[in-house]
């Protein structure tokens, strides 16, 4: 996989010309920019990005341009990408369960912020991280809603556990902070209320002043036709709670998205490999390759199909069942797949908002997974 260095009008131009038999993933530079500026002027304190969630140099050095200074990462060789891409950035090592040799990297890579969710994990950092200006923030998990998928099933701490972590934190000398993360494609803002005010009561319970509070990833991503993501409402129910509930306490804010700066600045081109007895569609894509997300949080509708010369396929929709190019029998997309009743193979499937989890976890399996990329001045086929 490589980035092309010629620049395309759009996917259409590209498809027409280049008539490609791998999957193709064109990324907007200018897409992923003006989703970093959304964040950068709605959210109301520091926007850190998500790494984990597509680490491509070309994201990295775009959201470096467009301003975020700030990158939560989650392994020795994110930390490297980001000190190599963005060497005076922040970088907030927010995976709560790490080995010794990791914590040692991130102390030699200058790190100064650290997540915490366990008493031995806590027990580690205080033996191996020195306290001056680093902050430890502890991440608690609560049993709500919202989100597209569970995060608090892995990590967090329960109330209980976080209050007495956090004194902990504080009694050790560092910066104590709290942080949470409500599930990824995280869809219903009451959730951010729900957290932000548990938060203040475990500060208040610990009798600990945090300096900041995390308020995760989770932002959503364009995935469905007609359910824009309300981006700018959830930044003012953060703003207005956070205050609400900290009163003159209130901690500085931090968010950590990955999907919603990522996902709407790439588009996916799979080419229809086979029609097989007009039921079955196979794609050269699939849940091995870049569609891994799928199954896991359901389908994204923002389709359309265009012939190998870029026109549009305009037939009524019908459901079919779409399976990727693997032998194996769940290499299949969630469901059916609504698409035009007039597609052929050879055709090129459009699928929208596929920049978040999807390059970084394409898989070679089966000998697929032969993923290209091409820079577009839009994303509009
Ligand atoms: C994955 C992750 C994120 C990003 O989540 P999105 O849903 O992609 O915004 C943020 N913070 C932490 C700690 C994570 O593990």
């Amino acid at each position: 996989m490589g980035l092309s260095k010629t620049i395309w009008t759009n996917p259409t131009e590209f498809l027409r010309n280049q008539q490609p038999e791998n999957p193709v993933l064109f990324f907007s530079p200018s897409a992923l920019q003006a989703a970093a500026r959304r964040f950068i002027d709605g959210f109301p304190g520091m926007v850190t990005y998500a790494v984990k969630s597509n680490p491509g140099e070309e994201v990295i050095e775009n959201l470096a341009a467009a301003g975020i200074r700030g990158y939560d990462c989650a392994s020795a060789f994110e930390i490297d990408l980001i000190r190599r891409l963005a060497p005076d950035a922040a970088i907030h090592y927010n995976n709560p369960v790490r080995a010794r040799a990791e914590i040692l990297h991130a102390v030699e890579k200058g790190v100064k912020s650290y997540s915490v969710d366990s008493k031995s994990e806590l027990a580690k950092l205080i033996e191996l991280v020195p306290t001056a200006d680093t902050e430890i923030s502890v991440r608690f998990k609560l049993p709500v809603s919202g989100a597209a998928y569970n995060f608090g099933a892995k990590f967090g701490a329960t109330v209980e556990l976080a209050t007495e972590l956090l004194k902990t934190v504080a009694e050790a000398g560092f910066i104590p902070s709290i942080t949470f993360h409500p599930g990824t494609q995280c869809t219903d803002p009451a959730a951010w209320e729900t957290y932000i005010r548990t938060a203040a009561d475990i500060a208040r319970d610990a009798g600990v002043t945090i300096a900041r509070l995390n308020v995760g990833g989770g932002f959503p991503s364009h995935r469905l036709s007609g359910v824009l993501p309300q981006l700018e409402a959830t930044f003012q129910l953060i703003d207005r709670v956070a205050t609400e509930s900290f009163g003159d306490e209130r901690p500085l804010l931090v968010c950590e998205p990955g999907r919603a700066l990522c996902g709407d600045a790439f588009t996916l081109a799979a080419r229809i490999k086979a029609l097989r007895d007009d039921t079955h569609v196979f794609l050269n894509d699939g849940v091995y390759g870049s569609l891994t997300e799928l199954p896991l949080i359901g389908v994204i509708d923002r389709i359309e199909v265009l012939s190998p010369n870029g026109d549009r396929r305009q037939g009524p929709t019908v459901p079919r069942i779409v399976f990727g190019p693997t032998c194996d029998s769940v290499d299949r997309l969630p469901g059916e797949v609504p698409l035009p009743a007039d597609i052929h193979e050879g055709d090129y499937v459009i699928v929208q908002g596929m920049g978040a989890y999807s390059v970084v976890t394409n898989s070679r399996f089966n000998g697929f997974g032969e993923l290209q990329m091409a820079t577009v001045l839009s994303l509009r086929v």
